[in-house]
């Protein structure tokens, strides 16, 4: 996704609503969890879903300068956009990748693939051996330890790489797997996927193949042991300054890098017994002075959080009325004195002391973090600001 460029300020004044992005709490997060990780361990900052909505290029780019040195992605397409932005950084593909446009596109862009069968490593090797390409491609073999996602089965794990290393064109550049319930405080499962990952890379050295890194960890395992981050973790909800599980809170100071923001377009009283938006399904029972705001769920507001919401206006929490509609949804400024058309409301974020976190909104709609940040549609701007805290002027991408 582009980001807004901003001209002069006017640009993303005149916006109706934006998602804000604070690049120095994104720096302050990576910087955080490197001074946390094992000596010697990487950071690989997983930027996958345009970096979990906040925009991949500015978040690479911050991650990177601040101490991360990999980024994963989920598709080709994403790498490449990365790419095309000018980051040289090695790049994982996490995602499955099979066709020749595909693997063409990963030997151009530099790209690294992960493998999770026999089948998909000849594939690769067939195709590399068909063109023009003399190098070896570095490859990341997945291991499925219990997630019954990608990946090879971990008892099949010597034979994999066996194969894998006998292919000519093909360089094993590192052997990972991923945790299913890192998150939860019962480390049963984890540890039984931890124990599977010992056994098969004691597998493949008991074939002689030397493994240059091995990564397992994901933001709940990172910040949950540090017995799990090997050469490597593989963290990005924690990059973007949330918490994969209560329990994890008091883990170090992690900053949310995400606002969501709009303004309010009208203002208008309305007398006791008017209904408000589609349905009716808010009634005033008083009169009261309502604020509407250029935001709805095209812009990625769950509309089954209507009527059930707080927004924060002039460092209040005031209540969002009615249902939420496709552009627009209506607040009860009532309570606020001084409120004019053009006032910003922040819809996730902080204002004063009062805030509202991407975990209150999972909570309400039961469902996680991830899913809420990634939610916020391409309509919405990206704005960010720059790790000095100054509105960037210069991000064109
Ligand atoms: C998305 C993903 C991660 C990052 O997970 P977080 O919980 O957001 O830290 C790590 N590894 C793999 C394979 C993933 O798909």
């Amino acid at each position: 996704m582009k980001m807004l460029i901003v001209q002069d300020t006017y640009a993303w004044f005149s916006q109706r609503a934006w998602v804000e992005i604070d690049l120095g709490a994104l720096s302050n997060n990576v910087k955080q969890l490197v001074g946390f990780l094992s000596p010697g361990t990487q950071l690989m900052a997983v930027v996958k879903a345009d970096a979990y909505g906040h925009g991949a290029v500015a978040v690479a780019t911050t991650v990177l300068a601040a101490g991360a040195t990999w980024l994963g992605v989920a598709t080709v397409t994403e790498g490449i956009q990365l790419r095309e932005a000018g980051i040289k950084a090695p790049i994982l593909i996490l995602g499955a990748t099979h066709t020749p446009e595909q693997i063409h596109a990963i030997t151009s862009w530099q790209l690294e693939p992960t493998l999770c069968s026999p089948g998909q490593a000849l594939i690769f090797s067939d195709l590399l051996n068909s063109i023009d390409y003399n190098y070896k491609l570095p490859v990341h073999i997945k291991l499925d330890t219990g997630m019954s996602r990608l990946g090879a089965d971990w008892q099949q794990a010597g034979e994999f790489a066996q194969l894998v290393q006998q292919l000519p064109r093909l360089h094993i550049a590192s052997v990972y797997s991923h945790f299913a319930t890192a998150d939860s405080p019962d480390t049963t499962i984890m540890e039984q996927q931890h124990g599977r990952f010992q056994q098969a890379i004691a597998q493949i050295r008991a074939r002689g193949i030397k493994i240059p890194s091995l990564h397992l960890a994901n933001s709940a395992a990172t910040l949950g042991d540090k017995e799990l981050h090997y050469d490597m973790v593989r963290a990005g909800l924690a990059i973007y300054g949330l918490y994969p599980a209560a329990h994890q809170r008091n883990h170090l100071q992690l900053r949310p890098a995400l606002q969501v923001k709009a303004r309010i377009t009208h203002i208008k009283t309305i007398s006791k017994g008017t209904g408000v938006s589609y349905g009716h399904k808010f009634i005033a029972p008083r009169e009261m002075r309502i604020g509407v705001v250029g935001i709805g769920y095209a812009d990625g507001v769950p509309r089954s959080l209507s009527n059930q919401m707080d927004v924060l206006v002039q460092g209040q929490r005031v209540k969002q009325i009615g249902m939420i509609t496709m552009d627009q949804l209506m607040i009860d400024i009532s309570p606020l004195v001084e409120v004019e058309e053009g006032e910003i409301v922040t819809l996730l974020g902080e204002q004063g002391e009062e805030k509202i976190t991407a975990d209150d909104w999972a909570n309400q709609l039961n469902t996680i973090s991830w899913e809420i940040i990634c939610g916020f549609k391409h309509r919405l701007p990206r704005v960010s600001i720059g790790v000095d805290g100054k509105f960037d002027q210069k991000e064109k991408k």
